[in-house]
């Protein structure tokens, strides 16, 4: 699915951009910061800056915004190259905004001569207190008057090393009474003795994210620089950095909805707390909403930008329902995954009247709906595993399944009756008998009687044993952004318990050669895949990635 042609209005902004000759050429980017995974949300922005660049013939940056060496590392720098690739995206350029440190501290020394910088000595604290409200102004800090001299000697000696982290700032001198309180004077360097991922002890100044965002995408030559709303009353900030540090190329900042999926969270530094506490196995758990958790489950990059895309651009963010997502992988996977039998929760059936020591080789479809895809051959005997579910011995109404004294249809083989159920001294069921009539052979066009349930199974003697992980979801409750409800509330309480099953059964021998994320489609089960961190030759491990049922419907 590719609506690609589908009209936005960043699309339209492009359009006119282009026709009124004030760019030849679109350049966007993509800026992660590299201090987690990346989530879906972030395969949204991928998406737009990457197939808006390809629409118009532009090019898209992977730029790393690592400006804060305390939280950033190179595992995460490894691990978005290698989400942004396998999302199917190829940047034209990387770059790393650590290589811009010199430029812009240069930048910032024209704003102190212009007289629009200055070093402050206030606390954090203070600067917070200084800020004023929404509805009060600011008040200005009895060091802003420092002079040009002064700030140009103080900033020198900030960068030397000559003081502690915390002990001054670099501040724009902007307005300390203008109603946008991101105007208020930012602080756009401070102090930080850390080594850094890319420059090591070089600095010990680092720029803030509204001072360094907009000198990256103009030394980039970016021409929309694409965010989600919450930036938007950033972006005066932005034009007057660009516009006050004489930027030759002027970036436009643009701001969309951000994407938000039930009953998860989307933030990485939650998501980074689910890791360091353990709640969940490592940033691609396949219960977490990141890039490689859901690769791990069994998504697939055609699913992700499928169901991004159908997300649509706007400016609003509002909650989308994660079955939309599942409904995207269903999509992707029906046609290409092959179908096979499963068996997660085993109960022994024998077959009494079955031969000893006989198999048989049935043949059994790969894939219905792509009958391409060819036959299998699937063995048959006399002891065959089936689910614990499919039998009763007390059946309810309507339970078409097995019981005693009723027929059931094994799907690509025969009709079995249960006459007897075998339990062990607690009464616990330890197998159960049936007899099979040879006539109702699968493919044989059999029409003598119809039974009502079909069930699967899995033949005993050349099953191979599996481990099979049931994901629910991560959250109980829907968990809005605490960006939008304002509050924090701590989520790890809302942790579902059941997000993870574990059970232990079988599949058909044909599967003894999978190897790491190979999917299938356990027959009346859902999509699973093969697990790339656990499953071995004499362990298989399957994920599963999505159940068959769906009442999700889109709008179309
Ligand atoms: P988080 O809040 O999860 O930490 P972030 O915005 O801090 O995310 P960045 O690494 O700074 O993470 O984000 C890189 C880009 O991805 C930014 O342009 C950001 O706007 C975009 N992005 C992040 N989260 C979402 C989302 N949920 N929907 C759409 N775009 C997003
Ligand atoms: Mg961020």
């Amino acid at each position: 699915m590719d609506n690609s042609t589908n009209s936005n209005f960043i699309k339209t902004i492009i359009k006119n951009d282009l026709a009124s000759g004030k760019h030849k050429k679109i350049v966007t980017r993509f800026p992660p910061e590299p201090n987690g995974y990346l989530h879906i949300g972030h395969a949204k922005s991928i998406v737009i800056n990457f197939d808006l660049a390809d629409e118009f013939n532009g090019k898209t940056h992977l730029r790393f915004d690592d400006t804060n060496p305390l939280k950033e590392d190179q595992e995460f720098v490894d691990a978005i190259q290698e989400d942004v690739r396998w999302l199917g995206y190829e940047w034209e350029e990387l770059h790393f905004a650590s290589d811009y440190f010199e430029e812009m501290y240069e930048r910032a020394v024209l704003l102190i001569k212009k007289g629009l910088a200055y070093v402050d000595d206030l606390s954090a604290d203070e600067i917070r207190e200084y800020r004023g409200t929404l509805t009060e102004p600011g008040k200005e800090s009895p060091y802003r008057n420092r002079s040009v001299e002064e700030n140009l000697d103080l900033f020198e000696r900030m960068r030397n090393g000559e003081f502690a982290d915390g002990e001054k700032v670099l501040r724009a001198k902007i307005d300390m009474a203008s109603p946008n309180i991101n105007l208020r004077d930012p602080v756009i360097y401070r102090i930080a003795h850390a080594t850094h991922h890319n420059t090591g002890d070089k600095w010990c100044i680092y720029p803030m994210y509204g001072y360094a965002h907009p000198l990256e995408d103009a030394i980039e030559g970016v021409t929309h620089s694409l965010c989600t709303t919450e930036f938007e009353d950033q972006r005066p900030l932005y034009d007057w950095v660009v516009r006050e540090c004489e930027m030759e190329n002027v970036p436009q900042q643009i701001e969309f909805g951000r994407l938000n999926i039930s009953n998860t969270v989307m933030s990485k530094r939650k998501l980074k707390r689910l890791v360091d506490e353990k709640v969940v196995d490592g940033w691609d758990d396949p219960r977490m909403p990141t890039i490689s958790g859901l690769r791990r489950r069994g998504f697939t990059p055609e699913a992700i930008r499928a169901f991004v895309k159908e997300t649509g651009v706007s400016k609003t963010s509002g909650v989308v329902d994660s079955a939309m997502l599942e409904h995207f992988v269903r999509e992707d996977l029906k046609l290409k995954a092959p179908r096979t039998m499963a068996v997660l929760r085993p109960l022994k059936v024998v077959i009494t009247n079955y031969p000893e020591g006989k198999i048989e080789w049935l043949d059994a479809e790969i894939n219905p709906e792509n009958p391409e895809m060819g036959i299998r051959k699937i063995p048959f005997s006399r002891e065959i595993y089936i689910e614990q579910e499919d039998f009763m011995e007390n059946p309810p109404k309507k339970y078409h399944r097995l019981y005693p004294g009723n027929e059931v249809r094994l799907k690509h083989a025969y009709f079995i009756k249960c006459e007897d159920v075998i339990k062990d001294e607690d009464g616990n069921i330890v197998e159960i008998h049936c007899t099979y009539d040879p006539e109702t052979k699968s493919g044989t066009g059999f029409t003598g009687r119809k039974v009502k349930g079909t069930i699967h199974w899995v033949e005993a003697t050349n099953a191979i044993p599996a481990e099979f992980r049931l994901y629910g979801p991560l959250l109980l409750d829907d968990e809005q952004n605490e960006e939008q409800s304002g509050e924090e509330k701590d989520f790890l309480e809302m942790i579902n318990p059941k997000s993870l099953e574990v059970v232990h059964g079988f599949v058909e021998p044909n599967m003894k050669n999978v190897k790491a994320h190979d999917k299938f489609q356990f027959f009346r089960h859902g999509y699973f895949n093969v697990d790339p961190k656990h499953s071995t030759p004499d362990h298989l491990v399957f994920n599963l990635t999505v159940s068959l049922k769906s009442s999700f419907k889109l709008n179309k």
